[in-house]
Parts: structure tokens; C-alpha cells; sequence
């Protein structure tokens, strides 16, 4: 998901919208803006779809006035799935004795139904399926004086991973769990306003400038020009994802001082190092394959083409929910340039194989068009365990690499060659020159690895095994 916040400015709601639009990638089942005025309360508008297509009209845009305003757009990974309720779209609110909150979530909370079964023990009454709504609960019963202070109660209870971007009558809240799984970044307005984004990519399209990054475990109260920061957790070794590198992130943006883009096109080197072939031609698999194949190509020598051309129309796939829909999804998105590709020993430049099922249909597309080879470059280790801290893999039974040796998914998706960049050279590509660190990781790579920073306490109780 992405989530995006703005203080301190006319018709905030505007900003977040623009905001919410540069963070589409991180969502698009469903966004939701809430915004506060003080002659108009809160007020708070959600719908299913783009932003573009909800929040650009006036007659929703006009129902969301004031100075502070926050967003948030959303692809299931924990709640209903596939039939997402609208009263499973965030922000989420709730009203205080000390006035209303509204938050917004990007993560996976891993002791949601423990949670969940705890508070509804003791009297909450749940409004969605959603794991951040736990937060809200948690902060109803706190006994703490001020809704900042309550966030920190509930957010002490939750484990996993989250961002959040929260807002009062007043203050606009951020915070990144103990070990800074997923990304939030504070910008600043002109010299009057502040925004919180989940990635620097959104402070761009407003024209703010970036500051810093908000650290894992850390806390801002934005009111006013005062940016007030504080450490409500224990301490620990920051674990940010390592797949928002790979495949989460906007190219555009900058993830601890380090373009995502160049962090691809390295990714690209490091492969063309690890697994070399002697091809014609090297091809992304557009979009996410892009930056990774130039890198290939460039160290490898072998000339760069677009031999997938994508329809811009369409979404990403592994957002469509059900398998039949995702499979469809392929052929819709993506088209083969027969003309670059006939005779020719191609190369293709991927970020992942999840199911595979991608993978099968492009070397389908591709031997139709008369390819005389066909080698897979994989941008990221096997896919092997699932994630549970905010991205959408599938349960482990049907990550391929999860039930098949390299050879194995090499014949089962059809091509001559399958290889995938090992985990130190993803840790090389990513700005770790010495690779990575079995003793202390520098970041979370369990889909990878399956070296959970998190225990997944609820997976576990259901029988997952680690
Ligand atoms: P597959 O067909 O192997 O299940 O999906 C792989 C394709 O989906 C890759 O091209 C990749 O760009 C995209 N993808 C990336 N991340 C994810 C993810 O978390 N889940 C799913 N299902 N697909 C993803
Ligand atoms: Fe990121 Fe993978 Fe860790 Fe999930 S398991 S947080 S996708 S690195
Ligand atoms: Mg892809």
C-alpha cells in the first residue's frame, strides 16, 4: 500500500491526491483520503479504483477542505481478498474524548487475529476485515492523555511491519515500526507546510523537497513548524525490505540515499556477471524488468531491444486478484515485437518469478515470434517463502521455487536457460560491497531466504512452519 499526508497548506486534500496518484504502483484496488477543517470537522470520501478517476472531481475533492489531510491506496495482502469491502479501504477513524483520529497503514501486522480475538473479547466492535483497524481498538483502550501518546500504546502492541501516517484536529503523525520494514519519508512545502510520503517519488509531483527519511522505529508529531521526534519502541537492527529494490519502489525514487533505479541497473551487472550467455539480444520484461536488463546489457555487451512492448492501459498484473483474471492479465498487458525477435537468441530480463505463470507465457509469446532461443534472467533470487509483512505472495505451496529445483523451473517454464541473481549479488547491487551479512543482515530478503526478522506469530498459530 502507499500512504501519503500534507499539513499546513491550502486545500490539503488537493496535495494528497497528487500525492496518492505517485503512489499508485503501491496500490490499486481502492484509495481513501481523509482531511480536517475546523469549521467542517473531519471528513473522509473512499472508493474503489484509481485515484485519478475519484479524486480529481469536485464533487468529491469539495467534500474534503481544510489544512491537514492524509491518503492511503490499497492492494489486499491481509483482510478479504479478491472482494475487497469498501469499509475495508483506509484511512481508518475513530473519535476520542480528545477529538477524532485518522490513520493510514502500509505493512502487515503479524498478530492481527490475536489481536483481533483479544479486543473483540473485550468489547470492540469491528468495522472491516483489516489488520490496521486493530490499531484504533488499541488506541480506544489506552489510558494515555493525548492521541500521539495512544498511538505509541497501540503501535507498542503490534508486531510486523508498518508505516503509518495518522492525523488529529492538529498534528500529522508518522511512524516506522522497530525495524523499518517499509519506507515513509518526511518533505517539506515552501517554508510552510510538511508532507509525509511513502516514497520520495510523491514529494516530486507536489514540488517538496525532500528532508529525511523517517528511522525505523521512530515517531514525528508535525503542528505547525515544530517537527517533534521520538523512540517509542525497543531498539533494533533496522530490516528494511529489500524486494522495495527490487519491484515495490518507483524507479524515481531514492531508498537511503541510493536511486532505485541504479540499484536495478546494478542488479542487471551483477546477473550478466553471474549468469552469462551468448545471445543476440537482451529484453526486459517491461516495466519491472527494465532497469535490470539495460544493466545486463551493458555489461554483458549484447545489444539492448524492446522485444515485449506493454500496453500502458493496463495495471500491474499480480494486482488482479483471482488466477484466472491474473492469467488473462499477461496477454492483455503484454505483446511481442515480432520483428526485433524472429531468429534471434534473446535474452529476458525479469525482477521475479512468483508463480511462474508470467514467466511460461511470455516464452510462449516469444518462441511463437520465431526466437531461436530463449534465456530467463531473474532480477531477484528465488521467490521461495511467502511475505508476510505488506506484499501479495502467494501461500508457499504455490511459489514454484518453493516445490522446484533451478533445473526444474527451467523445464516447467520452457526455456533453455533459467538464472537468477544470487542473494549477495542482490546485497552488492543494493550498496552492501561485501554482500551479505549471514550474521546480521542489512536488510529483511525472507522471501528469499526465509530468515523471518518477524515471527509471524499468527501464520504460525494457523501451522505455518519457518
Ligand atoms: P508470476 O507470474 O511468476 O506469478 O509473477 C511474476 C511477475 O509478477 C513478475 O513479472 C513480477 O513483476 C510480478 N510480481 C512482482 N512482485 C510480485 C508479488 O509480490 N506477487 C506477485 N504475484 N507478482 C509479483
Ligand atoms: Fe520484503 Fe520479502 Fe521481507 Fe516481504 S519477505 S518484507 S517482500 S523482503
Ligand atoms: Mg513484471
Amino acid at each position: 500500500c502507499g500512504i501519503f499526508g500534507v499539513t499546513g497548506v491550502v486545500d490539503a486534500s488537493n496535495f494528497v491526491a497528487l500525492g496518492l496518484h505517485a503512489l499508485q504502483h503501491r496500490g490499486q484496488e481502492a484509495g481513501g483520503i481523509v482531511s480536517y477543517h475546523p469549521d467542517h470537522g473531519f471528513n473522509s470520501a473512499r472508493r474503489f479504483g484509481y485515484v485519478r478517476d475519484n479524486f480529481t472531481k469536485a464533487d468529491v475533492m469539495d467534500t474534503l477542505p481544510g489544512q491537514l489531510a492524509i491518503g492511503h491506496v490499497r492492494y489486499s495482502t491481509a483482510g478479504s481478498k479478491g472482494a475487497t469491502a469498501i469499509r475495508d479501504v483506509q484511512p481508518f477513524f475513530g473519535e476520542f474524548s480528545m477529538g477524532g483520529c485518522a490513520i493510514a497503514h502500509n505493512g502487515n501486522i503479524t498478530n492481527a487475529i490475536a489481536l483481533r480475538r483479544e479486543l473483540i473479547e473485550r468489547g470492540s466492535i469491528f468495522q472491516s476485515s483489516s489488520d490496521s483497524e486493530c490499531i484504533i481498538h488499541l488506541m480506544a483502550r489506552s489510558i494515555q492523555k493525548s492521541l500521539a501518546e495512544r498511538i505509541k500504546d497501540a503501535l507498542r502492541r503490534v508486531e510486523g511491519a508498518f508505516s503509518v501516517v495518522a492525523m488529529t484536529r492538529t498534528k500529522l503523525i508518522g511512524v516506522r515500526d522497530p525495524l523499518g520494514v517499509r519506507p515513509l519519508v518526511l518533505g517539506r512545502i515552501s517554508d510552510h507546510g510538511w508532507a509525509l510520503s511513502s516514497e520520495t517519488c510523491a514529494l516530486d509531483i507536489i514540488g517538496a523537497d525532500f528532508v529525511r527519511e523517517i528511522e525505523p522505529g521512530e515517531m514525528v508529531v508535525i503542528e505547525g513548524n515544530k517537527v517533534e521526534s521520538t523512540r517509542p519502541f525497543t531498539p533494533a537492527k533496522s530490516r528494511f525490505c529489500i524486494f522495495e529494490n527490487v519491484y515495490f519502489s518507483r524507479p524515481d525514487s531514492i531508498i537511503g540515499g541510493r536511486s532505485v533505479y541504479e540499484t536495478r541497473r546494478q542488479i542487471g551487472v551483477e546477473l550478466a556477471r553471474e549468469a552469462p550467455v551468448d545471445a543476440d539480444l537482451v529484453c526486459p520484461v517491461p516495466d519491472s524488468g527494465t532497469p535490470a536488463a539495460i544493466g545486463y546489457a551493458h555489461e554483458s555487451g549484447i545489444p539492448f531491444g524492446m522485444g515485449i512492448i506493454r500496453n500502458q492501459y493496463m495495471g500491474r498484473t499480480f494486482i488482479e486478484p483471482t488466477d484466472h483474471i491474473r492469467n488473462m492479465g499477461v496477454r492483455l498487458k503484454l505483446n511481442v515485437n515480432r520483428a526485433l525477435i524472429k531468429g534471434k537468441r534473446v535474452i529476458l530480463v525479469d525482477d521475479s518469478v512468483v508463480r511462474g505463470t508470467t514467466s511460461r507465457k511470455i516464452k510462449d509469446m516469444i518462441l511463437e515470434a520465431g526466437a531461436a532461443e530463449v534465456h530467463f534472467r531473474i532480477a531477484s533470487p528465488p521467490t521461495a517463502w511467502p511475505c508476510f509483512y505488506g506484499v501479495d505472495t502467494p501461500e508457499r505451496s504455490k511459489l514454484l521455487a518453493a516445490t522446484m529445483s533451478e533445473d526444474e523451473m527451467r523445464d516447467w517454464i520452457g526455456v533453455d536457460s533459467l538464472k537468477f541473481v544470487s542473494l549477495d549479488g542482490l546485497y552488492r547491487a543494493a550498496g552492501e560491497a561485501a554482500g551479505r551479512d549471514a550474521a546480521s543482515p542489512r536488510f529483511c530478503d525472507a522471501c528469499f531466504s526465509g530468515d523471518y526478522p518477524v515471527a509471524p506469530s499468527d501464520k504460525i498459530e494457523e501451522g505455518f512452519e519457518m
